[in-house]
């Protein structure tokens, strides 16, 4: 084995960053945790930087710079840094070789984007990232020479499955032989619910998952279905993939992660438990196979594996994120600023679940209906993404709710 490992974890207080630590504390002799960042929670960071003897944490402003400081025990402080620009040039420096991007939306793509520039192997959590970039991300890691490995689980799957276990660059054409991609989805929480009884559903209910543990915004992107959407769309990017030969097929039972069917009718699946940590340990090893934690797949116990068309018109979010793809660059960044809009608004009382949806169409009418914009630069994706932001606050969230 080559030198231990220096990592960088990009949000790591939250359920991906902590499963990312469990994982790689199983294993001192490959990996050290070089830099640490979490945007609360600065209780659990300082437990988590002295658990593993971090050199460097990273944290939002000089108020929670504050709060970390009085949550460390005693012993030297770690290296504290603050702000996004600061964020951005840890997960570049070069006394780490591994970014996990774990921040969720697109808050974590500069990031993210910093360290596919400077040349990191990037496990890529963050799916926001590339639905809203990721054009530029892809050429970030093709220039630099990264290795991209993804953590989305779905996607983690077909990497697996392509030819030769996947390919850790950035493809420009689709692997030879493979026909479509197929992403799982497990339904969410509302699978059979009749969507009319969905208006009043509160954000314990939609975060109820019933197969996997996530962050808020992950579980209701899961309960509106949008997350496939969104994996819809990062599956074009990772595996230069058009639309139409992107598949959802609803997998209530989360054991067949993805599949990947082949010109021969040849149709490979991953499995396994529907916990993150799998994915991460072939992020984090990989070529190598490391021990993850992760128990046995026991199938005769789990017994059936059921498959199932999903129905567009219970999750109208799904249709609009291949409408989003279909349409370009400047959709994808609008629907899922939109969506970050409508789901805070969701999770804190303010707005319905069903007018989700509503507040990403009518982002995504207001956006067809505006002159189109270059989006070369990370400036202009931004610029595109605080716009539709502003649009879906301002415009939609008093009516739609
Ligand atoms: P989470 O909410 O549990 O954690 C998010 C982390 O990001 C926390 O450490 C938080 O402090 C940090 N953060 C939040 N806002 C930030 C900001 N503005 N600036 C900097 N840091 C910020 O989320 P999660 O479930 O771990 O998901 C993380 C990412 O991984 C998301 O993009 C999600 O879609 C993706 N993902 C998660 C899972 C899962 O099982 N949880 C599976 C697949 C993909
Ligand atoms: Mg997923």
């Amino acid at each position: 084995m080559s030198a231990q490992r220096r990592i960088v974890i990009l949000g790591s207080t939250g359920s991906i960053g902590e499963s990312t630590l469990d994982v790689v504390a199983r294993h001192p002799e490959r990996y050290r945790v070089h830099a640490l960042s979490a945007h609360q929670q600065m209780d659990k960071l300082a437990q988590q930087a002295a658990v593993h003897a971090a050199a460097v944490v990273v944290v939002p402003d000089d108020a929670a710079r504050v709060r970390f400081t009085d949550a460390w025990g005693a012993g030297a402080l770690p290296d504290i840094r603050v702000g996004a620009q600061a964020l951005a040039d840890t997960a570049a420096d070069s006394d780490s070789d591994t970014v996990m991007a774990a921040i969720v939306g697109a808050a974590g793509l500069p990031a993210a984007l910093a360290a596919a520039r400077a040349g990191k192997r990037v496990l890529l959590a963050n799916k926001e990232a590339l639905v809203a970039a990721g054009g530029l991300f892809m050429q970030a890691v093709r220039e630099s020479g990264a290795e991209l490995l993804p953590i989305d689980s779905e996607h983690n799957a077909i990497f697996q499955c392509l030819p030769h276990g996947g390919q850790a660059g950035a493809p420009t054409a689709p692997a030879r032989g493979v026909r479509r991609l197929i992403l799982t989805a497990s339904g969410g929480p509302f699978r059979n619910r009749d969507p009319h009884s969905l208006e009043n559903v509160t954000p314990d209910q939609a975060c109820a998952h019933p197969n996997w543990s996530m962050g808020r915004k992950i579980s209701v992107d899961s309960a509106t279905m949008l997350n496939k959407g969104l994996e819809v769309i990062e599956a074009h990017w990772l595996f230069a993939m058009p639309a139409d030969r992107i598949d959802v097929l609803i997998h209530p039972q989360s054991t067949v992660h993805s599949l990947v069917e082949y010109e021969d009718g040849s149709v490979l699946a991953q499995l396994g438990q529907p916990d993150m940590r799998t994915p991460i340990a072939y992020g984090l090893g990989f070529p190598d196979r490391i021990e993850s934690g992760v128990g046995v797949l026991d199938l005769a116990r789990s017994g059936r594996l059921d498959f199932e068309q999903p129905d567009l018109d219970r999750f109208p979010c799904l249709a609009s994120a291949y409408a989003a793809l279909r349409a370009g660059q400047g959709a994808c960044i609008v629907l899922n600023a939109a969506n970050e809009v409508a789901v805070d608004a969701f999770l804190n009382g303010r707005l319905g679940f069903m007018a989700i949806a509503r507040v990403i169409d009518a982002a995504l009418e207001w956006h067809a209906g505006q002159r189109s914009v270059t989006l070369s630069s990370l400036e202009d994706i931004l610029a595109l993404d605080v716009q539709a932001r502003e649009f879906a606050a301002r415009h939609r969230l008093a009516k739609a709710a």
